[in-house]
C-alpha cells in the first residue's frame, strides 16, 4: 500500500497525506532544517505550535557528530533530539561533495576526509542507509551523485547512471538489513540529471522500478535559472504516478514553494528561510524586506501587518533594526521564527486553497501583493 494517498486537486496543485511511523503529515508541507538535530535559533515546542508536523536532519553530519554510538545509546535521533513527530534524514549527499570534506567520487561510494579525525572513509549506498537505520529516521534518503552546476551532458550522464546503481545498493540493503530503531522506516530515490529532461524521465524511471516508497528531485538551488528548473520539475512528474509524494529537494522562497506547488510539488525543504533571517532579509506579504536598512530604523510598523506572529504582534521594525545592527542574538531568534512562520502560514494558505479548489487564484493574489514591491 502506498504511503501517500492524495486529498484534493486544484488545477496542478494537491493537498494529500504522507503516512510515517511518526504519524500523518499533511501536504503539500515544508520542513524546517534541523542539521545537527535543531533548527537555528528556533525550539522545537515553537515549532510544533506553529503546525510543522515534520523536520529533516543530516544523516552524515550527525554520523560525524555526535556520532552514531551517542544516538544509539539515545535510541536513535528522534528521541535524542526530543523530536516525536516526523522526521526525514537527507543522506548528505550534497554536502559530501563540498570541497571541505576533500571528497573522491567513483563507483565505491564518496571517500571523504573525516574533519573531527583527519581519517580518509568510505560513505558507500550501504553505509548511507545503514547510517539512517541507525538514526531511526521516518523517511531515509538515497545516496546520489550530484554534480557541481554547469557540468557536461556527459557528466550529468555519468552522474544519473551512478545515481540509478547506487539507489539499486540502497533499496537491496534498507530491505535486508534489520532496522531496530524505525522498522517501517520509508525509503525515497532520488531523482538527478541536471536540466537534461530526458536524463531526468530515464533517471525517474528507473527509480520507479525498484519500488521505492517515493521518487524526490535532487540537484536544484546550486545555480540553475528557476524557469529550467520548474521546467524540469514539471516535465519529471509527467513519469511520476500520482501516489508518488514528490519531495523537491532545497527549495524553500515563498515564491519557488508556490510555483512547485502549482506543478504537484508535495514536500520542500530549506535553510532558506532561517538563513535570510540571520542576514536580515525578511519575508512579508508585501515583499521582502532587509531588516538592516536605514528605513527601519525609526519605523514603529511591526515586520508585516499581515502577519500574526508574535513577533508582529509584539515588537517594532525599529526595534528589531536596532538588535540586528547591535548583534543582538534575540535579532536571530525573532526574526528566523517570523521567517519560517510566515513559510508555514503560507503552506497553510495553500492548502485551504486547494480544498476550496482556488489555488491559482490564490497564487495570483499572493504574487501581486509580493512582487510588486520590487
Ligand atoms: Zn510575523
Amino acid at each position: 500500500m502506498s504511503c501517500f494517498k492524495v486529498c484534493f486537486k486544484s488545477g496542478g496543485a494537491r493537498t494529500g497525506r504522507l503516512s510515517t511511523a511518526h504519524g500523518k503529515i499533511n501536504t503539500p508541507f515544508f520542513m524546517p532544517v534541523a542539521t545537527k538535530g535543531a533548527v537555528k535559533n528556533i525550539i522545537h515546542s515553537d515549532l510544533k505550535k506553529m503546525g510543522f508536523e515534520c523536520l529533516i536532519s543530516n544523516a552524515f553530519i550527525n554520523y560525524l557528530n555526535p556520532g552514531l554510538s551517542l544516538i544509539d545509546s539515545a535510541m536513535g535521533l528522534h528521541k535524542f533530539m526530543s523530536w516525536d513527530k516526523a522526521l526525514f534524514t537527507d543522506s548528505g549527499g550534497f554536502q559530501l561533495i563540498l570541497d571541505h570534506f576533500s571528497p573522491k567520487i567513483n563507483d565505491a561510494g564518496v571517500s571523504m576526509i573525516n574533519p573531527f579525525n583527519k581519517s580518509r572513509e568510505l560513505i558507500s549506498p550501504e553505509k548511507s542507509i545503514s547510517i539512517q537505520n541507525s538514526l531511526g529516521s521516518d523517511v531515509a534518503m538515497c545516496l546520489d551523485h550530484q554534480p557541481i552546476f554547469g557540468k557536461s551532458r556527459v557528466d550529468y550522464l555519468e552522474s544519473t547512471i551512478r545515481t540509478i546503481e547506487w539507489a539499486k545498493r540502497c533499496i537491496v540493503f534498507h530491505n535486508s538489513n534489520e532496522n531496530k530503531i524505525n522498522p517501517n522506516q520509508l525509503l525515497f530515490g532520488i531523482v538527478q540529471g541536471g536540466n537534461h529532461i530526458d536524463l531526468r524521465k530515464k533517471c525517474a524511471l528507473a527509480l520507479l522500478q525498484l519500488g521505492f516508497d517515493g521518487v524526490a528531485l535532487g540537484g536544484f538551488g546550486i545555480g540553475e535559472a528557476q524557469n529550467d528548473m520548474f521546467n524540469i520539475i514539471k516535465q519529471t512528474k509527467k513519469v511520476l504516478p500520482e501516489n508518488n509524494c514528490t519531495y523537491v529537494m532545497g527549495i524553500g522562497s515563498p515564491l519557488e514553494i508556490l510555483n512547485c506547488v502549482s506543478v504537484g510539488v508535495d514536500c520542500f525543504d530549506s535553510a532558506y528561510p532561517t538563513r535570510m533571517a540571520r542576514h536580515g532579509l525578511i519575508f512579508t506579504s508585501v515583499g521582502n524586506i532587509q531588516i538592516d536598512k536605514s528605513i527601519n530604523k525609526n519605523s514603529f510598523l511591526p515586520l508585516d501587518d499581515s502577519c500574526d506572529c508574535f513577533v508582529c504582534k509584539t515588537y517594532s521594525r525599529a526595534y528589531l533594526h536596532h538588535l540586528f545592527k547591535t548583534h543582538e542574538q534575540n535579532a536571530h531568534i525573532l526574526l528566523s521564527y517570523h521567517n519560517i512562520y510566515f513559510i508555514q502560514n503560507l503552506i497553510k494558505n495553500i492548502r485551504v486553497s486547494i480544498k476550496e479548489n482556488n489555488f491559482n487564484i490564490f497564487k495570483k493574489e499572493f504574487e501581486l501583493k509580493y512582487i510588486k514591491k520590487f
